[in-house]
């Protein structure tokens, strides 16, 4: 399949050519700033099937692992389009509103519930995290990484 995406204003887009994608939600607040919204979406990539067509700037900030994400947002129009690590990690997050088709893209997991704005209800039967995914080998099995 092919999935495509772009930031608001169309400066930045993106091909991703693979079988499928998933994505999870995350409540935590730096998502909730991230996004200004009530939670983050993030589709893990694999940077080498990630292609990019204009450029983008970064804001670095610090996570609690003691790594450091680079956060790629459009410079014309502010959209946050994807996260990356640092120390040659092979995966890429694509911040998941950025998706032109994002209901192509199921939703696999809810982490950082602890934080979710009260009014929102979550699906049964969806695995959730109070905080960080607690179950590496979950999480990989739920996200298609092998190990
Ligand atoms: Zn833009
Ligand atoms: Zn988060």
């Amino acid at each position: 399949m092919i999935f495509t995406g772009g930031c608001q204003c169309g400066a930045v887009r993106y091909t991703v050519e693979v079988d499928a994608l998933v994505g999870y939600a995350c409540h935590c607040r730096e998502c909730q700033k991230q996004s200004a919204s009530a939670f983050g979406m993030s589709v893990p990539v694999r940077e080498e099937d990630f292609v990019l067509t204009g450029e983008t700037l970064v804001w670095s900030r610090p996570t609690d692992s003691g790594g450091i994400t680079d956060c790629h947002f459009c410079p014309k129009c502010g959209s946050r389009v994807f996260h990356s690590g640092r120390g040659g990690r092979a995966w890429i997050t694509v911040k998941g509103g950025s998706f032109d088709e994002l209901g192509a893209i199921p939703l696999v997991a809810n982490i950082w519930v602890k934080r979710k704005a009260s009014w929102i209800d979550l699906p049964e039967g969806l695995p959730q995290w109070e905080t960080q995914p607690q179950s590496l080998e979950e999480w990989k099995d739920l996200l298609g990484w092998a190990a």
